[in-house]
């Protein structure tokens, strides 16, 4: 099988978010997105990148001194052809990391890949963009593989951590997975949210976006 899919880039850095933040990771950057928020710091991606062969991708990775690889975009799952590249990371005995917006199902997500799945909150502007049957489906699977998945807020102002906080209680998530909360540059202070945070012991973790602090200004290709 020769399937094709649409690259908007691929580079080698350290992992700026998540559980594995600060490890070397390789990104694969995958173009288009469903989705058009207000912070998108990716809106490079809406346009079409470069059409490969996923068996070039997969050569390309293989260059890099790396076996940590993040999917991402752009929205991954927005290419119907994102599953077969996942697959055959995986194959290849690669840990592999999916981020996605969370608007598309992650039911055929092969289950060995660790899926960071964004919650959208109000001031992005793409709020209840979350498919309906993902909460159900990441406690599917933090079941069968723990770790296997985390949930990623990115805050604006207030409005945002209230409706974070209110979404992962409501779903009863807290403590199950990893929670991370993330400002908005230039958005919310990093000091204040922590301030919320602590106040109402909340059992998540702040997330700075590590590779805009190691390469301030750069926004691609790290
Ligand atoms: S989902 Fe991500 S890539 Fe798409 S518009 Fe929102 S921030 Fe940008």
């Amino acid at each position: 099988m020769h399937n094709k899919i649409n690259i908007s880039e691929i580079f080698y850095s350290i992992q700026g978010e998540s559980s594995y933040a600060g490890f070397p990771c390789v990104f694969i950057r995958l173009s288009g997105c469903n989705l058009r928020c207000t912070y998108c710091d990716a809106d490079y991606t809406w346009q079409d990148g470069e059409t490969e062969y996923i068996d070039t991708v997969i050569d390309t990775i293989e260059h890099y001194p790396c076996d940590l690889i993040e999917v991402t975009g752009g929205e991954p799952l927005f290419q119907e052809n994102c599953l077969e590249l996942l697959s055959r990371l995986i194959l290849r005995k690669k840990t592999v990391l999916l981020e996605s917006n969370g608007s598309f199902s992650i039911e055929n997500v092969p289950l060995e890949v660790i899926v960071i799945l964004d919650v959208k909150c109000p001031d992005s502007g793409s709020k209840d963009s979350l498919h309906p049957d993902n909460v159900r489906l990441i406690k599917d699977r933090i079941d069968k593989i723990p770790n296997s998945c985390e949930l990623k807020f990115v805050l604006s102002s207030r409005t945002d951590y209230l409706y974070a906080k209110d979404f992962i209680h409501k779903n009863t998530l807290i403590n199950t997975l990893p929670i991370l909360f993330s400002p908005v540059q230039k958005g919310l202070a990093a000091d204040t949210l922590a301030d919320w945070i602590m106040e109402d012991g909340l059992n998540v973790r702040l997330q700075l976006q590590l590779h805009t602090i190691l390469w301030p200004g750069i926004s691609r290709g790290v």
